[in-house]
């Protein structure tokens, strides 16, 4: 195993910044939403980047993000679904049959989108336990029609909180909600786009553990400001004999975070995900110059690069950009078991990466442990081969 300091252990970086806010976000996060409650708030849940959090910030509720990476739920939710399906929706339908997720047991609503056809399936079985208002959305983003469809669903969407929570959804209340998340994005991307350097200054284990399931938490904000700071004063902690690795492919929730800890016990420095739970929904800010705040989240929104969007050319412009801006030494690809739309499309990660001359890896997998020690063994082969190529 190579050695690479690149790690949650990094012993150069402060460790003010090592002990984070963040390592009690799920504690933080429930007593934030129980407070809300208490206080008249809804608390709604989302399970897609695709859902804009500004509609319902703008409604008084707070969107909490549900997606399930607990590999202990799988085997319950498999009663209902089939095992091939993709662990992130099983983990997710699990915490919602053993009802073991507080967050869902909080949420007053369930917000869903028509993404893969495993989710929009799942999701039909969710809605027995909870009330749900599906996004119809639209999967060739670039058709004409595409983006009128998307703002009439996000219109309606606009007058269900309205009709649900008997309150007018101003502009004003929407703007205000575009600015917070505008801001929170600017700051996480400001964190991420440190690894830009080298070397990079924060581990892929960090920069994942760096974020919330609820946005907007004035404390997470400050947060964010704080590691901004601390991260400009370490010293980069990637050592010469690490390998840059830009992580594409499938979103690494909380609880699934094994691969990337392997790639960087292997001798990794996870330096980009461009993923959901990676920059992907960072790279764009809601545009403020919109004279109508719905047009300006329809537009923000129906821009990411999912592989569910056919053609999905977003993603490999950014693919590119992103190897190049993070100066990657070689790209892996993470496909959850099942997930069709991921796995067809790394069809093109691999040819991007071949054209750009990086070392390319594709690895899929599910939650279980079992694997582990082949995943290393390839991808200590992948540094081999990289190192190789940079020598
Ligand atoms: S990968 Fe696609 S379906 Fe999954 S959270 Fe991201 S946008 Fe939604
Ligand atoms: S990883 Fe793939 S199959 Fe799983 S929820 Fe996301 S898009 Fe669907």
């Amino acid at each position: 195993m190579m050695e690479c300091s690149n790690t949650n252990n990094n012993s150069n970086c402060p460790q003010s910044c090592i002990n984070s806010r963040f390592d009690s976000m799920i504690e933080n996060c429930c007593e934030y939403a129980e407070r809300a409650r208490e206080a008249g708030k809804p608390i709604i849940g989302i399970m897609c980047e695709y859902t804009p959090r500004e509609l319902i910030m703008a409604a008084g509720g707070i969107p909490v993000c549900l997606c399930g990476g607990s590999e202990e739920k799988i085997a319950p939710a498999e009663n209902d679904l089939p095992t091939a399906l993709c662990p992130l929706i099983k983990s997710t339908y699990g915490y919602c049959c053993t009802q073991t997720n507080p967050f869902l047991e909080m949420s007053d609503l369930l917000v869903a989108e028509t993404t893969c056809d495993g989710k929009k399936k799942m999701y039909e079985l969710m809605a027995r336990r909870k009330d749900m208002m599906v996004l119809e959305l639209p999967q060739k983003p670039d058709a004409p029609h595409a983006m009128d469809h998307w703002l009439s669903e996000l219109r309606r969407f606009r007058s269900f909180l309205e009709t649900r929570y008997d309150r007018k959804i101003a502009d004003a209340g929407i703007w205000k909600a575009i600015e917070t998340m505008n801001l929170e994005r600017a700051l996480r991307r400001r964190l991420a786009e440190m690894n830009k350097q080298t070397p990079s200054v924060w581990s892929g284990l960090q920069l994942l553990a760096y974020k919330s399931i609820i946005s907007g938490i004035d404390e997470d904000l400050e947060e964010y400001r704080r590691l901004i700071a601390c991260g400009a004063n370490a010293a980069g902690s990637e050592k010469q004999s690490c390998v840059r690795v830009l992580l594409t492919g499938v979103p690494t929730v909380h609880g699934a975070e094994r691969v990337v800890e392997i790639i960087e016990n292997a001798g990794g420095a996870v330096v980009c995900m461009e993923n959901c739970t990676g920059i992907k929904p960072l790279l764009e800010d809601v545009s403020m110059d919109a004279s109508d705040p719905m047009e300006a989240l329809a537009s923000k929104y129906m821009h990411l690069p999912c592989s569910v969007m056919t053609p999905n050319t977003r993603r490999l412009e950014i693919l590119r950009r992103l190897a190049d801006e993070y100066d990657a030494e070689c790209v892996i690809e993470l496909v959850w078991q099942g997930c069709l739309t991921y796995d067809v499309e790394s069809y093109y990660v691999r040819q991007i990466a071949e054209e750009m001359s990086l070392p390319y890896l594709k690895l899929v997998t599910d939650y279980s442990p079992s694997d582990s020690a082949r995943i290393a063994l390839r991808v200590e082969a992948l540094m081999e081969t990289a190192l190789r190529a940079q020598a």
